[in-house]
């Protein structure tokens, strides 16, 4: 068991990998990233010399601009979260989370000299961590109902307020906080770079499902701020303010392929070693199933964070890629959690054990679970999908519209979708059921686009987008099944 990965890391010395070439440069993460593996890495929170092995194979640096000796490249931001979530998927969200949702605002938005405070420190070999605190006890889904308020004093601003689930919450040295202002001219939210020693105190804490390397609490604030740390994220409103969220999201897409190809490298593995009765597990008909939607989970997932890699761009303007944002980390989570069951199902009792020797079963599973919560819960995600779409139709119907759509379309006509059943009024269940629908045919859009870029074999693309066509005919009868409970009240 890896209880440390420590002094024997083989990295480049960290003078030179601003300047090293982008293979070799992930090269020395992925060697960095195999200390943490999840067959053996233990399930507890990050000692900060583990952290240091990443900081040190340079990990922050693809955030950074090159004048604060960062390499400042989006395809290594995403090639690093996928290559660590291969090994080890808590490992990969809690670089995620240090990189596109705390570090990226201050690159963006922060003013010059919060930058010149604040990005130093995270390009050296040895830096600390930074977390992103907007969720609170009483508002997580909808975010009007913050309550931590900030006012202007002599200065900076003050800010008080209690926060809750943010990832290192009792770790991270520096924070990304919002907060509103009800003045007279109306409410007004507000983003800060907020250092722990300004008034940031971890009350409780939490003991997550799983993620074992993050940790998690109620966090309670009551800072003084200087003015220069208020960032400039969008127009004070929540909806001007969209782009925060989506770098977190977009990053899924880019580790999901990450985590999903050692799911199915390790699942097949798995069924071709065990024995039941006189052959392989994988000569079981309905194995044989699950290791398809496993397998098509995977193409999927290759297909989106191609996507994420090659047509977004997290050192720019997200705002413009919202729908598409939404659709992959619905996409790419659910089928995340629908493999993690999968492989979990097929290795029996010996998947329920954590640590055994055979399987990564039970940690998939538990890392996995909590990606259709949280960084938005899908349900919610899907149904502003739904209504993004819906506001563009102009009154002909969601399906039709979905025909027509740009990044819907060259899948309804390659595969004959049939969206139709959209077509009619849509309460707010039907919304995010509809979502769904968006993001599966979204997905399948993009599996056509990678196929046709990347050259790959097209008997595994078929499979993946006949699975994806099923959970889009699952939700036709699901509004089949609205309408007869419905009928029913
Ligand atoms: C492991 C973990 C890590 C996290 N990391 C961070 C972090 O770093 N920073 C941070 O600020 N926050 C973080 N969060 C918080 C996370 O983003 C929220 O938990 C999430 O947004 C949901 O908010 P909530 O928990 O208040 O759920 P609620 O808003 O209470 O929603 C509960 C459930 O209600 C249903 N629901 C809500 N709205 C709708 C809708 N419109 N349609 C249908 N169903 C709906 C969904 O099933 C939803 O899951 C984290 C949470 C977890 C569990």
């Amino acid at each position: 068991m890896t209880g440390s990965a420590g002094a024997d890391s083989p990295l480049a010395p960290f003078a030179t990998l601003a300047a090293l070439p982008a293979e070799e440069f992930l090269a020395g993460v992925e060697k960095a990233a195999a200390h943490f593996d999840a067959a053996s890495y233990p399930q507890r929170q990050m000692p900060a010399e583990d952290w240091a092995v990443l900081t040190r194979a340079g990990v922050l640096l693809p955030v950074l601009p090159a004048a604060y000796g960062g390499r400042d490249s989006h395809a290594e931001m995403c090639r690093v979260v996928e290559s660590l979530a291969e090994r080890n998927l808590a490992v990969a969200v809690y670089t995620a989370i240090v990189t596109g949702l705390a570090l990226r605002p201050v690159v963006v938005w922060a003013g010059e000299e919060t930058r010149r405070e604040v990005l130093p420190l995270f390009a050296g070999p040895l830096a600390p961590t930074a977390g992103f605190a907007s969720t609170e006890p009483a508002a997580g889904s909808a975010m009007s109902g913050l309550t931590t308020t900030f006012e202007k004093v002599e200065g900076g601003y003050r800010i008080r307020g209690r926060k809750h689930w943010q990832a290192l919450s009792a770790t991270a040295s520096w924070w990304l906080v919002v907060a509103k202002r009800d003045g007279e001219g109306g409410r007004e939210y507000g983003w800060f770079v907020v250092e722990r020693g300004d008034g940031f105190r971890t009350s409780q804490r939490y003991d997550a499902m799983g993620l074992k390397v993050i940790d998690y609490g109620v966090n309670d604030i009551d800072a003084f701020v200087p003015a220069h740390r208020r960032i400039d994220i969008g127009a004070g409103n929540l909806s001007s303010m969209v782009d925060v969220y989506l770098s977190g999201r977009a990053l899924i897409g880019a580790l999901s392929g990450g985590f999903l190809r050692r799911i199915a490298d390790e699942a097949h593995a798995y069924a071709d070693t065990r024995r039941v009765g006189r052959g392989p597990l994988s000569s079981i008909g309905f194995v044989r199933y699950r290791l398809d939607a496993i397998d098509g989970a995977h193409t999927v997932c290759a297909a989106l964070g191609h996507h994420v890699r090659t047509r977004l761009d997290l050192t720019s303007d997200l705002a413009p890629a919202f729908p598409g944002i939404q659709a992959v980390k619905i996409a790419a989570t659910e089928l995340m959690v629908g493999a993690a069951n999968h492989y979990q199902q097929l290795t029996g009792g010996e998947g329920y054990r954590s640590g055994s020797p055979t399987n990564i079963a039970a940690q998939a599973f538990l890392d996995s679970r909590v990606f259709t919560i949280f960084d938005g819960t899908n349900d919610l995600l899907s149904q502003q999908l739904a209504q993004y779409c819906l506001d563009r139709s102009a009154g002909g119907g969601l399906g039709t519209f979905l025909a027509g759509w740009e990044p819907t379309a060259p899948a309804v006509s390659a595969y004959g979708l049939d969206l139709r059943f959209l077509d009619g009024t849509l309460a707010q269940e039907h919304l995010v059921l509809a979502g769904r629908v968006i993001a599966y045919a979204f997905a399948a859009a993009r599996v056509l686009e990678w196929a046709a870029e990347t050259g790959a074999a097209t008997g595994p693309v078929r499979r993946a987008v006949a699975f994806l066509e099923a959970d889009i005919e699952r939700v036709r009868v699901e509004f089949g099944l609205l309408a007869r409970l419905g009928a029913d009240t």
